[in-house]
């Protein structure tokens, strides 16, 4: 704890029970160039679950979740000419980055070796980094992104994460384009904000999933143009061979040979979601059709920008469900279950930090 810091309350896993509770600590003081920002949302994201039991084995406790965080400036340094106080920011996955590798001066700073992560991460000054479950941050001014007025700061939340993941591949492998077919896997915080981008780009989207009861929403409310279900061999191919792209949001251990078959020669598949177990992918099924896989971690801090501008002009926002802190374990454990339409938001303003659950 920094002598001196800023006294901030917030929520934090204490030990692999992943149990979260009330936790005072401080937070740096303001620097020339950062940005002092009051927590008003925050999503929650699988990457969170995952951290606060340590089933990464990376774990610092206590660990103060949280990386999609939509708030309000209070205050910013000297030389911050970016923000001023009453703007509305987001922060994302990572809130620095060394600033000299390849990957930092090509703008992929997401791919820094020396990234540093918004949650459970190591500050270039060695201290553990605290998320968004907590009521201010303090971060530097060009890890910041700015939040359309026009989207509604809870729905905006989950697009500094989930928005973003789907966003940035879609614009790099040219799955933006209208009227190509776009492949979505999944239909969760990911998939579904995929989907939205998919329909706002003007391209032809199909939801595979292995869950028949998504089929109405999918094709009703999000809009997509039809529905696969996974494990119906007739269903998947009729559509072989039929899709220019496919994003892979599925985080449980699932088949990719099928989902390739979906797409056309030299399509692109990107993988987003992160099994625990290895994705099988025998050779044939990539030789025949020149078909191509890639991995994608989040995006820069200028697509995570310019993924704003864009939701902002087309009201592109997750569909969340709003909760208190004082619910955050019962929304982890019905995340874990995937009970969820299709992102946790907690609200973090509106909630009584220092009363325990
Ligand atoms: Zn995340
Ligand atoms: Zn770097």
């Amino acid at each position: 704890m920094e002598q001196g810091g800023k006294p901030v309350l917030g929520w934090a896993a204490k030990d692999t029970s992943g149990h979260l509770s009330p936790y005072r600590f401080s937070r740096r003081v303001q620097r020339d160039g950062d940005v002092t920002i009051k927590v008003l949302f925050c999503g929650i994201c699988h990457t969170d679950l995952h951290v606060i039991k340590n089933e990464w084995g990376n774990a610092m406790y206590p660990v103060v979740p949280g990386h999609e965080v939509v708030g309000v400036v209070t205050d910013v340094g000297t030389g911050v000419t970016k923000f001023k106080a009453g703007d509305t920011v987001g922060v994302g996955y990572f809130v620095d980055s060394c600033g000299a590798c390849e990957s930092c001066g090509t703008g992929h700073e997401n791919y820094c070796p020396n990234l540093v992560l918004a949650s459970n991460g190591v500050d270039s000054d060695g201290a553990t980094t605290k998320g968004g479950f907590s009521d201010v941050v303090v971060v530097s001014k060009d890890y910041v992104v700015r939040v359309p007025e026009s989207l509604p700061p809870d729905g905006a939340a989950p697009l500094l994460c989930a928005g973003v993941t789907v966003y940035s591949p879609m614009m790099q492998y040219g799955l933006n384009e209208p009227g190509k077919h776009l492949g979505v896997v999944g239909l969760g915080g990911l998939g579904h904000m995929a989907v939205k981008f998919g329909k706002a780009f003007g391209m032809t989207v199909t939801v595979i999933s292995s869950s028949p009861g998504k089929r109405e929403e999918a094709l009703g409310r999000l809009g997509a143009d039809s529905f696969l279900v996974s494990h119906d061999a007739a269903q998947m191919k009729a559509a072989a061979g039929s899709m220019d792209g496919i994003i892979d949001t599925v985080s449980a251990g699932h088949q990719i040979v099928p989902l390739l078959e979906l797409l056309k020669p030299m399509g692109q598949m990107v993988v987003v979601g992160a099994p625990s177990k290895p994705l099988e992918l025998p050779a044939y099924a990539i030789i025949a059709g020149g078909k191509r896989v890639a991995g994608n971690g989040v995006g820069s801090i200028a697509d995570c920008q310019a993924m704003l501008d864009f939701a902002g002009e087309h009201g592109i926002a997750a569909d969340v469900e709003v909760v208190g802190m004082d619910y955050v374990n019962t929304a982890i454990q019905r995340l874990e279950r995937n009970d969820v339409r299709y992102r946790f938001v907690v609200d973090v303003a509106g909630s009584q930090l220092d009363a325990t659950a």
